[in-house]
């Protein structure tokens, strides 16, 4: 299938795409080193640096830049407790939970993969009498993030109120942990 005169930009989506052949407007080589898009020198009649996706993303042909594309995913590991085990948190990327989890009252592990960006957070969600949460850390592509090194904690009970306190691996009231965005 050939589109003639069309013009792609980064994301756009064409139906049933089989063999891409790309070309600039003017027919000019591809000569943009800082392009991703760009083939090496030498490489004129296949441009397999740009990534083709099926509807259902997955990659038909080329490659992608590590931290682009709509298959850029990652994985988010959260190591968190309950102190009864009846706690529930979210996780959340750029305000869309991804994943809810029910705690038990001993440190375990907890991974969600997404390709979502924006920034992560831990939610505590049904706090009652006796009920609080210790988050140990959060692994964030393949990175260590610990929880008490994270100035964003409106959970933390501390001067006399929710949210009062910060820098700690404690949740003691509903609020979120906050963790810096992925991508
Ligand atoms: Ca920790
Ligand atoms: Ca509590």
């Amino acid at each position: 299938m050939q589109y003639t005169g069309i013009n792609l930009q980064p994301g756009q989506t064409v139906n049933q795409a089989v063999v891409f052949r790309i070309r600039y407007t003017d027919w000019s080589s591809f000569d943009t080193s800082n392009d991703y898009s760009a083939p090496e020198s030498g490489e004129t009649e296949i441009a397999d640096r740009i990534a083709v996706f099926n509807s259902a993303n997955k990659l038909i042909m080329g490659s992608q830049p590590e931290t682009a594309g709509p298959s850029s995913s990652y994985n988010i590991k959260v190591r968190a407790r309950g102190t009864s085990g009846n706690e529930t948190i979210n996780l959340t990327v750029g305000g869309n939970v991804i994943a809810t989890w029910n705690l038990t009252n001993y440190f375990q592990d907890y991974n969600v993969t997404t390709s979502l960006s924006g920034g992560i957070n831990v939610e505590y969600t049904n706090d009652a009498p006796n009920r609080d949460v210790v988050v140990d850390y959060a692994e964030i592509g393949g990175v260590i993030h610990q929880a008490e090194a994270q100035s964003g904690n409106s959970a933390a009970w501390g001067n006399g109120q929710c949210g009062g306190g910060q820098f700690t691996e404690w949740m003691h009231c509903n609020g979120y942990l906050g963790f810096s965005a992925y991508k």
